[in-house]
Order: C-alpha cells, then sequence, then structure tokens
C-alpha cells in the first residue's frame, strides 16, 4: 500500500534517503572508521565503568563524521541492551550549542533530567548528569560535533573540562566517555601535556572520498535503500557525479555534495516530467550548488581560450548524452571556428596550454582517459553550466571582442 502512495514519483521512491540527516543502514568505506571506533570503546562495552574513554574523529566536511558517530551511537545503545547495560547516546552539536553550559544543558535535556533555568555553572551541569547516570546505573556516550566552535568561544577551557571530565569521580565507576568531533585540532596541541594526551590518544582519520568511493555511496543509496527508481538512474549518471566530486578528480570528496548533486538532479527531472534523469539535470544541479558564474569569468579569457571554450560548449551540446569530448575533437571543432571568424588557429602546445587555463579558472573539467580509449587522450567536460546559456554568451563574448578589433 504504501509503495503506491510513495510510488506517485517519476524518479523517486524514498527520498527522504537522499536527505542530509538520514542515518543509511550502511556505510560504504567507513568500515575501518566503524572497526577502530568499536574496538576504542569495547571496554565501554564490556566493562562499563571501568574506564573513561575519548576518541576525536578528524577530517574535511562531508568526509562521514557526523554520520559515522551516530550511526555508531545507535549501535552501542542497542549492543547495550542485549548485554543488560544501559547505555544512553547524545549527540550535541556545539555550532548550535556553543558554549560548555549550553552543550551540557542540551545533553541533560536529551537526558531527560529536569534543570532548573538558571543559577548552574556548566561544572554543576556536569555533577547534577553525572549524579543522575549514578542514581539510573547509567552510561552516557556524549558526541560534541563540530567541537571547533565550542573551543572558540570558550577557549580550551571546555576541553580542559572535557578531559578531566573523570578525574574528580575517580572513585565511582566512570560514567561518560566523549566522542570529539574536530575538524582542525592544532588547538589541541597548544594544551598542558596531560590533557593533550588524554585527547590525542585516539584519533580516527576521514579523509575525503575518491570518485569511485563517491559512487559506492551513491549506489548504495539509489539501489539499495531504494531513495530513487532503478529505471531513473542510469549508472552513467552516478559515474558523473563521482567524477564532479571525488578528491582524485580535483574534487572536494564531500559525501554531502554528491548527495545534494543527485537529489537536486532527480528533482529537476521530476519536475519537467521527465522518468530518467540525465547528464543535464546533474551539471545543472552541480552548477546550482558550486555557485561559479563562468559568465563573469569570459572577460578574463584570451581571445582563443574564449574560442577554445566555445569549441568544447558547441561539442558538448551536440554530444549526445556522452559526458566528456576529446581533446582531439575539440581541436578540430577550434580549427572551424577560428576559420569562421577569420582568425589564424594557434598550433597544438598552445590549444594544451589554453585547456589547462581553461581548466585553472574551473571552466573546464580535464582528465586523462583511463581504460576504454586507445591510448591516453585528455577528455574535457564543462560540468558547470547550462550550455545553451553559455553558448550564447560566449559567442557574443567572442564578437564584441572581434568587432572592437575590427573598430581600432
Ligand atoms: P561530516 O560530518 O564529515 O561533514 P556527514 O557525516 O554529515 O559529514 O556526511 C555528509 C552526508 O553524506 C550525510 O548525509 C551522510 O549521511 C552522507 N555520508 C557520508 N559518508 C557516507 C558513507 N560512507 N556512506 C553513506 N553515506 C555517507
Ligand atoms: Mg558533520
Amino acid at each position: 500500500m504504501s509503495e503506491i502512495w510513495e510510488g506517485e514519483s517519476s524518479i523517486f521512491i524514498h527520498e527522504e534517503r537522499l536527505l542530509l540527516d538520514y542515518i543509511p543502514t550502511q556505510l560504504p568505506h567507513r568500515g575501518d572508521q566503524l572497526e577502530l571506533l568499536a574496538s576504542m570503546f569495547k571496554p565501554f562495552l564490556y566493562s562499563p565503568g571501568n574506564a573513561s574513554q575519548k576518541v576525536i574523529l578528524t577530517g574535511p566536511i562531508g568526509t562521514g563524521k557526523t554520520v559515522v558517530a551516530k550511526y555508531f551511537g545507535l549501535k552501542v545503545e542497542r549492543e547495550g541492551e542485549e548485554r543488560g547495560i544501559k547505555i544512553r547516546y547524545v549527540h550535541v552539536n556545539c555550532h548550535k550549542d556553543r558554549t560548555l553550559f549550553l552543550v551540557m544543558r542540551k545533553t541533560a535535556r536529551e537526558l531527560k533530567l529536569p534543570v532548573p533555568p538558571r543559577g548552574f555553572s556548566s561544572q554543576e551541569l556536569i555533577g547534577i548528569t553525572w549524579n543522575m547516570l549514578e542514581d539510573r546505573d547509567e552510561y552516557l556516550l556524549l558526541t560534541l560535533d563540530e567541537a571547533d566552535y565550542l573551543l572558540k568561544t570558550n577557549g580550551s577551557d571546555a576541553l580542559y573540562v572535557l578531559s578531566r571530565i573523570s578525574d574528580e569521580y575517580v572513585s565511582t565507576k566512570q560514567r561518560i566517555s566523549l566522542i570529539l568531533i574536530m575538524r582542525d585540532l592544532t588547538p589541541l596541541y597548544l594544551m598542558d601535556r596531560s590533557a593533550k594526551s588524554s585527547l590525542l590518544h585516539n584519533v580516527i582519520r576521514f579523509d575525503p572520498y575518491t570518485s569511485k568511493q563517491i559512487k559506492d555511496i551513491l549506489c548504495e543509496r539509489v539501489f539499495e535503500e531504494k531513495a530513487m527508481r532503478v529505471e531513473a538512474v542510469d549508472e552513467v549518471i552516478l559515474d558523473y557525479i563521482g567524477e564532479l566530486v571525488g578528491v582524485d578528480k580535483q574534487g572536494p570528496g564531500d559525501a554531502r555534495m554528491a548527495l545534494e548533486i543527485l537529489w537536486r538532479a532527480g528533482k529537476y527531472a521530476e519536475s519537467k516530467g521527465k522518468e530518467r534523469v540525465e547528464l543535464n539535470d546533474v551539471r545543472k544541479a552541480f552548477n546550482d550548488i558550486t555557485f561559479i558564474s563562468p559568465i563573469e569569468s569570459l572577460d578574463n579569457l584570451k581571445l582563443h581560450e574564449a574560442i577554445l571554450f566555445l569549441a568544447i560548449i558547441k561539442l558538448l551540446k551536440r554530444g549526445e548524452g556522452r559526458n566528456y569530448v576529446t581533446l582531439g575533437e575539440v581541436e578540430e571543432v577550434y580549427r572551424l571556428l577560428c576559420e569562421e571568424l577569420n582568425e589564424r588557429p594557434r598550433g597544438h602546445t598552445k590549444v594544451w596550454e589554453y585547456t589547462q587555463n581553461l581548466k585553472n579558472m574551473g571552466l573546464i573539467t580535464a582528465r586523462l582517459s583511463g581504460k576504454g580509449q586507445r591510448g591516453k587522450t585528455t577528455l574535457v567536460d564543462i560540468p558547470a553550466a547550462s550550455l545553451e546559456v553559455l553558448e550564447r554568451e560566449v559567442s557574443k563574448n567572442i564578437l564584441r571582442r572581434l568587432k572592437s578589433f575590427e573598430g581600432g
């Protein structure tokens, strides 16, 4: 029954599974990090109360730190339940709650602890929380996400308090363990030796995703989690997003960006009543997300760079769904365009140089072909725009310059 209702879209099935807060059932390429977490928190599960653990997750944006922590939190709560140990997982985002006091107030609320509105210091709140855990015989795994913000407002004081959270209670059972998520670890290196070693002892790193990894993450969402209809998304689409985002293709390696591109591209296709997501929908989505305006940079191009750019646009437009053209093809069209414009075409070396410039300006992507093509060729694409608009604007730009040439 629910399938029928959800089946209304030509593109999506469980659309919400592409959204940022959704916690998927699998986390491809984060097995190592999850295993490390599990091994670091093993004592916490087997003999809770004996030690307070502190683990730091670090890495750039969109590398899965938040989702891994939440996923792990769910697992730990469940595992505790099976063992008859009451473990509570609380996830606080320090971007929203920027002081230790706010963090602890939020934590207390999540634990359904009655908190008097004012008159307490953060230390006292920690004490109240601790006592409550003691009374209920519960253990808390607390994640401070985006803890960088906590450091910005509270300085390292907050960290000192947290790193010593358990020292005041040495004689009793340890009730609180911590996961800190931070982008930048430098502030930790400035702390005194004992705080530093207590915090930096367990650091788990998250690297930006490669194009292949991005593709796997998207595949999982589309095909396993059924976020979208199988027929609506060709693998080529997922490959393409992988190439736009993957760190090995000079992208940010950000899974959030990849999911957003896929979702938006799906929305564009859906709104036009299409049954399938097309490469152009992806281009448009990417463009909207990255906000690069190629049109604004046109005046910075040399004349022949602009002509070469126009050649690429024209070729991609008639590319029949291919997401690249080869540099060889581009050069041919470039020469034809030069003829039309009465310009002397530049040689291969120059063309190569222009291509690099266009790439450096972010107007095109250029990569070496892998398997499948004979020999190595350079594959060129324009990810960031509606090709129709671009073609019009670049043509205008070129003609304007040629006119002003003639005019003197
Ligand atoms: P970070 O906290 O490092 O900035 P997030 O954990 O918020 O990154 O991840 C960004 C988005 O990408 C989230 O929607 C998350 O669910 C998804 N994501 C990240 N890594 C993976 C993965 N390995 N598998 C599935 N989804 C992932
Ligand atoms: Mg995060």
